[in-house]
């Protein structure tokens, strides 16, 4: 089954994770807030994991977790939260691409093991988690879900006893593939980004809490400030914190108390951040790998109307990714921009499409047109991708029917005709519809007037306007070239 008609990529997961110096501070909310603003990237499951103190006769400090399927703010209420009172709090959302859509599957994973407990929230896949399952399992190794995420939180448990950032290094030199972790301590909160870099990852510090117009705390009694790492820098703005930097592919970063402690564990490897964080999973208030989402947005439509203008009456972009990228374009060729089409807010993870034909049916009902602004009109509609072809068809169908005069279909990314490896859930490849159609067939089967994608090239320049032709480096394409920045087993 697939949701809100099945014709999109599904984003990955998001992290989050608070680190606060004074210990009288409530991490646990801070995380909440910062899993609203990453719940675009995974809508299925939410949990927090939390710093506990130690049980009565024990010294080592112990964690406590919460977590549910459904929305954020489906799984924690006020009194869920009021339990989980603690300085450093890790948070998870999570859309499953490895692993089922299960509440085993839910992240954060805990570890209790005798020299104390540990949480993990993970975003990304690993290419060699079946191995490392394996021979954790040769080990003696028991496992309770299917997720790659519990692979690491048994390997870092089982390196433990050589310490903390031996224990990490070990284990992250033998996964392979992509991930951006925020691991939780009893003392430490820790964050790191695979070696290429491939999904998202940063730092920011924590502000201390806000006084009223009486100069008083609104949390009595406590101060300071200290660090949250998170997927994206939106989730730092949410809770009122500074960003400072990205974590670099390849490093890792340890936080205790003020400190925090960076090291490089991998040799110098290819930089490939997902070039469709860009183009459609990252919110366009955030800013990755110091390139700002919006402006990139917004420059592949310039790039799109410099590549591939045609004569129109009015722009239109398939809300929500499709709207900077159509306010670029219309500023690159002269046309118009417009709301010619409106997206229902509330078709989203409830919304089942149980077959292609109820498909068709599921894009009317999350898009409508405003027929007042595109008839008789040459329409030019903008959109982030192509995945199955199901929205478009029914986008060009209900703006002709509403008597738009020629629908010319531009497109931010080229052709989607791989899978995914690296966290990403991609159809099959028969149901990509650019792997099965060159640009002619797939323009007629959407019954539109014309059709053109952005070159990879400038897909690149979109996301780094000096890119300038030198080096295809420093973004994977995987999905659009069939070139991965990791190998791939069976694929070419
Ligand atoms: S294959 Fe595509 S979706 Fe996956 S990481 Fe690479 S660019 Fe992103």
């Amino acid at each position: 089954m697939a949701r809100d008609g099945g014709d999109k990529l599904k984003e990955a997961c998001g992290v989050f994770g608070v680190y606060c110096t004074d210990p009288r501070r409530n991490a646990a909310s801070l995380v909440y807030y910062g899993l609203f603003s990453l719940q675009h990237r995974g809508q299925e499951s939410a949990g927090i994991a939390v710093q506990a103190p130690p049980p009565e006769g024990k010294n080592e400090h112990t964690i406590e977790c919460r977590k549910g399927m459904g929305l954020v703010g489906e799984v924690f209420n006020g009194e869920v939260l009021s339990q989980l009172k603690s300085p450093a709090a890790v948070g998870h959302v999570r859309y499953s691409t490895s692993g089922t859509s299960s509440i085993e599957n839910a992240q954060p994973f805990v570890s209790h093991f005798k020299l104390g407990s540990i949480a993990v929230v993970h975003n990304g896949t690993l290419t060699n988690a079946d191995v490392v399952r394996e021979l954790l399992e040769d080990a003696g190794v028991g496992f309770t879900s299917s997720s790659d995420s519990e692979v690491i939180i048994n390997l870092i448990a089982k390196n433990y006893k050589k310490g903390l950032e031996k224990a990490l290094t070990d284990t992250i030199k033998f996964i392979k593939g992509s991930y951006a972790l925020v691991v939780l301590t009893g003392d430490a909160m820790v964050g790191a980004r695979d070696p290429n870099g491939i999904r998202p990852l940063c730092l920011g510090r924590l502000n201390g809490p806000a006084p009223d117009e009486n100069g008083a705390s609104h949390e009595s009694g406590v101060s300071g400030g200290g660090w949250i790492l998170a997927s994206e820098s939106c989730a730092i703005d949410a809770v009122g914190g500074t960003f400072i930097r990205d974590i670099e592919p390849g490093e890792v970063v340890i936080i205790k108390r003020d400190d925090v402690l960076s090291f490089t564990f991998s040799e110098k490897t290819r930089r490939a951040v997902c070039a469709f964080e860009y183009v459609y999973f990252a919110r366009p208030d955030s800013t990755i790998d110091s390139v700002d989402v919006y402006g990139a947005r917004v420059r592949a439509g310039e790039i799109l109307g410099r590549e591939s203008a045609v004569a129109a009456d009015l722009v239109v972009g398939v809300p929500d990714s499709g709207i900077p990228a159509a306010i670029g374009y219309g500023r690159a060729t002269g046309a118009p921009f417009g709301l010619g089409i409106v997206k229902s807010k509330y078709v989203g993870r409830t919304f089942i499409a149980p077959d292609q034909g109820l498909r068709e049916r599921a894009v009317s009902v999350k898009h409508n047109v405003i027929g007042s602004e595109v008839r008789n009109k040459r329409v030019v509609l903008i959109d982030d991708s192509i995945v199955r072809g199901t929205t478009s068809r029914r986008l060009v169908a209900i703006l002709k029917d509403a008597g738009a005069r020629e629908v010319h279909i531009r497109i931010c990314s080229p052709p989607v005709r791989f899978p995914c490896y690296f966290g990403i859930d991609t159809p099959h490849r028969k149901d990509l519809i650019s792997n099965m159609n060159g640009v002619n067939e797939l323009c007629a089967s959407l019954g539109a007037d014309s059709l053109a994608f952005i070159s990879v090239e400038g897909l690149l320049e979109s996301i780094d306007p000096d890119w300038g032709g030198k080096d295809k480096a420093g973004y994977c394409l995987g999905c659009f070239t069939g070139e991965y920045p990791i190998p791939v087993s069976g694929e070419r």
